[in-house]
């Protein structure tokens, strides 16, 4: 039995969560991003779209485009909220889930139809009960493979369902242009369109040999896609290996306390996600991005897995002070905790006094951010800056 693959996206995510809460801006063009001179959109409502406004174009732009847009900075709790909501409903019809991002979620159906009936009964259901439960209009793709059902549910939208049926794979996508291919970007398509090939059928027709020649390993897999052969499985949460955290100044600066405190505070919220995940980094990395965009990065593994923020930053600071040499301004400071682990509770070590202080202290002043918003509790070193 072929499998059957759904890919689900909800539509315009954070502009449909802020509408929730706000249904003053319903019909309204919406975009939501930073809105700072530097910043990018992260997602516009319909109406900003037809403006020509999209995901990760240049605030200025999009701005530009639709001066009269309601701009909002993001609340991002009520997304992770609405997203959590989103995901329990899907559990209930396959135990084959693989979230492709906060909105966006591959399900194996192929096992569940004994449950749910027919392909499109079951999205019809989902798609309701998403609507019914969270307000929120979804888009389902499904066929035999991830690849193509992510090609389908783009189609759809909005608030639709395109099942293509097992054989029919090849006669949807060979229209198409080749950049609804996913793994081909604006670098990419380019390359494609140079060698004569500009849509999906274009790409499949080639011999293999001869994309192999020209596009190497990426070609051949992206080949094997346009002709529907993606036997990629749906893999489940798989756990983050990295967690990072990163700012773009408003200004360019090589002001060093100013970047010293920006360093302090991106560790520490680093540190309480990574509580909050129960996790730990065995390996940490400062990266640096010049007035010039080079960027720069310096790592260093640590004798012992942590999460807390004083040992975070204490790692943190001497990677900075090896890596700050150049006296160039400064655009962006991250950073990033890598080859994470589970955490385990271990009984104490005779040198760890000192760090079960900080581990009572960060445990009581988590759980009242947990309750209250992340910045109810702060070190003082960094409220007396902002002061
Ligand atoms: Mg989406």
């Amino acid at each position: 039995m072929p499998r059957c693959i759904f890919h689900l996206d909800l539509d315009t995510f954070f502009v449909a969560v802020e509408r929730r809460l706000d249904p003053t801006l319903q019909g309204k063009p919406v975009i939501v991003s930073p809105g700072t001179a530097r910043s990018v959109v992260a997602t516009a409502s319909y109406e900003a779209r037809k403006f020509g406004v999209h995901s990760a174009m240049p605030f200025s732009q999009a701005r530009r485009l639709c001066p009269q847009a309601v701009v909002l900075p993001g609340n991002f709790p009520a997304y992770h909220k609405a997203s959590c909501a989103f995901f329990h409903i899907l559990e209930a019809f396959s135990p084959d889930i693989e979230p492709a991002s906060l909105d966006e979620a591959y399900i194996d159906y192929t096992n569940c139809r004994e449950l749910f009936g027919p392909p499109l009964s079951a999205a019809g259901l989902i798609q309701q009960q998403v609507k019914n439960e969270l307000g929120l209009d979804l888009s389902i793709g499904i066929s035999t493979s991830k690849a193509v059902s992510k090609i389908a549910s783009d189609l759809a939208k909005p608030v639709g369902i395109l099942y293509v049926r097992p054989g029919y794979e090849t006669k949807l996508l060979a229209p198409l242009p080749i950049r609804k291919l996913m793994g081909i970007g604006p670098k990419s398509e380019p390359q494609y369109r140079a060698h004569g090939i500009h849509t999906i059928g274009g790409l499949a027709q080639l011999p293999r040999s001869l994309v192999a020649r020209v596009f190497g390993e990426t070609g051949r897999t992206l080949q094997n896609m346009a002709r529907g052969e993606d036997h990629s499985p749906v893999q489940g949460r798989q756990p983050a290996k990295s967690l990072s955290h990163e700012e773009t100044f408003a200004h360019d600066t090589t002001d060093r306390e100013f970047l010293r405190h920006a360093l302090h505070r991106l560790v520490c919220e680093l540190g309480y996600r990574l509580r909050r995940n129960n996790l730990r980094a065995q390996k940490l990395c400062v990266k640096v991005r010049y007035a010039d965009f080079s960027l720069h990065t310096r790592s260093q593994s640590l004798p012992r897995p942590t999460n807390l923020d004083g040992r975070l930053f204490e790692t943190a600071v001497d990677l900075w002070e090896r890596l700050a040499v150049r006296r160039v301004h400064i655009r962006l400071l991250g950073f990033v905790a890598q080859d994470l682990v589970k955490h385990e509770q271990q009984l104490s070590l005779p040198d760890t006094q000192g760090r079960e202080q900080q581990d009572n202290l960060l445990t009581a002043a988590d759980k009242l951010r947990s309750r209250y918003g992340y910045s109810v509790v702060q070190w003082a070193s960094l409220l007396r800056r902002e002061a």
